[in-house]
């Protein structure tokens, strides 16, 4: 397939109260596409004025959502998860031309996982209710209650799947959404918003504003707004969580991390080293829970780096709308040069380079933002490629010799988000994997997320999970209800 130079230019910015809306105020921004550098779409972002609109239209949409029972909510959001499978093509499509991600990748990584999410919350959303405790004849009970409109703000990795497990567990609680995609990756929250309408969802229950970080703190601020979820970077996370506590807002904050995936001698190497491509590779390297310290114990490091550069210099890149790529350009120029100076900070802190280490140029898409998988061997803690975020296709690789050396030093970070063991030891995977200050962790595997685990970090890399059961705690609140069955007994 080629790369068109046709516009996948929406109907209007920014859908409100169930419709496409633009705003005269609002400031311009544009889409570019990741391959070509061409502009895709010319948006605006929100206004103060129609922030406000959509956040009444939200609240007003709100009480009547919230009023359907759980049976009803879920219905639609199943529907919406089926005409996501109908329409996946196209939609990944979409989201291949925006972040520059392989069709190979997004046909079963991005919408496909929005439609189980929905699917998920969807199913359980009639069983979400408190609890009755009795007390002698008397009893109390809970009733879990939707917060209002809650904001969802998205990071430009996985846009359309970020709407998808922001939304669906809000919704299915009974309240209503104001999401604001990336400024980067606007367009597919869109999509999300034009298919819950067809799937029956009320007008105002799901809308989107553009926008950039001025939009995000607008809303975040907004007196009218019960809760923020976010998925972005420390400092932003940061920031939301300082402005949201000015109203006293709950926060979701999914945020990056720097973690590690420690290979041991006894491990199955070629399942170690699929895992630490998968875990530093896919998405050209921009996932947060990505393993990008490489911990291999030292009886093992040549193996392990000899099987791993020839599959690394093997990776297919091309044009990622061509099904054969397996790794596309970096989402944007401002992305890929902070890639590049992490790599050129590397080869100065003395790291070893095993694998690729510059920009890469691919026929027929010479614009593209395409960096080489790289691979850096000899890295030590104290180096900047094992203590940042890069969000890149690059993996470090250490050295360890002890079981509690490495959990040491892997703890040694202020991020805590995900974190992987390969071994064939019981003992030592779950014993490893319980001292790891890590919230989502792999044993034998990386970066896999189904709906049905929780999701999320511990320290600088967020609070709150999303997925699972327990997304359900961060989007309801509980009212307890005693109810005297006796004489009232007073001191009066
Ligand atoms: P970013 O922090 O630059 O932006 C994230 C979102 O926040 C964007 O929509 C942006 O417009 C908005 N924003 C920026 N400043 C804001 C402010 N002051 N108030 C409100 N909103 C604001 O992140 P990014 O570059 O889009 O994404 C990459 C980062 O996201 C990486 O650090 C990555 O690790 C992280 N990430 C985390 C997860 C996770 O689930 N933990 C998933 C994907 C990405």
């Amino acid at each position: 397939m080629t790369i068109s130079a046709a516009s996948v230019q929406p109907a209007a910015s920014h859908y409100v109260n169930g419709k496409y809306v633009d705003d005269p105020d609002g400031t311009p921004m544009q889409s570019l596409c990741s391959v070509t550098g061409m502009v895709i779409a010319e948006l605006n972002a929100a206004s103060a004025s129609l922030i406000d609109e959509c956040v009444v239209a939200a609240r007003q949409a709100q009480e009547s959502w919230a009023a359907l029972t759980g049976t009803e909510r879920g219905r639609i959001l199943r529907k919406a998860a089926d005409l996501i499978r109908e329409r996946n093509r196209e939609l990944s499509i979409l989201e291949t031309r925006d972040t520059g991600k392989p069709l190979q990748e997004t046909l079963c990584a991005d919408a496909l996982s929005g439609a189980d999410c929905l699917e998920y919350f969807g199913g359980i959303a009639a069983t979400v209710g408190g609890e009755t405790v009795q007390q002698g004849e008397s009893f109390f009970y809970t009733r879990r209650e939707p917060l209002g409109v809650c904001v969802g703000i998205g990071a430009w990795n996985y846009p359309f799947q970020i709407a998808c497990w922001k939304a669906a567990p809000a919704l299915a609680c009974g309240n209503a959404m104001i999401f604001k995609p990336s400024e980067v990756t606007p367009l597919s929250a869109l999509k999300l918003a034009e298919i819950f309408k067809e799937a029956g969802l009320p007008d105002g229950v799901f809308n989107v504003l553009q926008g950039a970080a001025a939009t995000g703190s607008t809303l975040v601020k907004h007196p009218g707004v019960a809760k923020v979820s976010i998925t972005g970077s420390v400092a932003t996370g940061k920031k939301v969580a300082t402005g949201a506590a000015e109203t006293l807002k709950p926060v979701t904050l999914e945020l990056g991390g720097k973690s590690p995936l420690i290979v041991f001698a006894d491990a199955d190497m070629d399942q170690a080293v699929a895992g630490a491509m998968l875990g530093n590779f896919y998405s050209s390297g921009q996932v947060c829970s990505n393993g990008t310290r490489v911990f291999v114990q030292r009886a093992v490091l040549e193996e392990f780096l000899q099987k791993l550069q020839p599959r690394c210099a093997a990776i297919l890149l091309g044009n990622p709308l061509d099904e054969k790529t397996q790794m596309g350009p970096l989402v944007s120029a401002p992305q890929r040069d902070k890639v590049l100076a992490y790599i050129e900070i590397g080869k100065k802190e003395g790291a070893r380079l095993v694998c690729g280490g510059d920009r890469a140029v691919v026929a027929g898409c010479e614009q593209g933002n395409f960096i080489q998988p790289t691979v850096f061997a000899d890295v030590t803690d104290d180096m900047t490629i094992a203590r940042e975020e890069i969000f890149g296709p690059v993996m470090s690789v250490l050295t360890f010799d002890t079981v509690e050396e490495v959990i040491e030093r892997a703890n040694n970070t202020e991020f805590g988000l995900a974190a992987g063991v390969f071994t064939s030891d019981l003992t030592t995977a779950h014993g490893v994997i319980a001292k790891l200050k890590a919230g989502t962790c792999w044993i034998n595997t990386y970066n896999i997320t189904p709906v049905e685990m929780p999701f999320g970090g511990m320290k600088h890399s967020g609070m709150g999970r999303e997925n699972s059961q327990h997304a359900i705690e961060h989007y309801s609140q509980i009212k307890s209800v005693y109810v005297e069955m006796g004489k009232l007994e007073s001191p009066y």
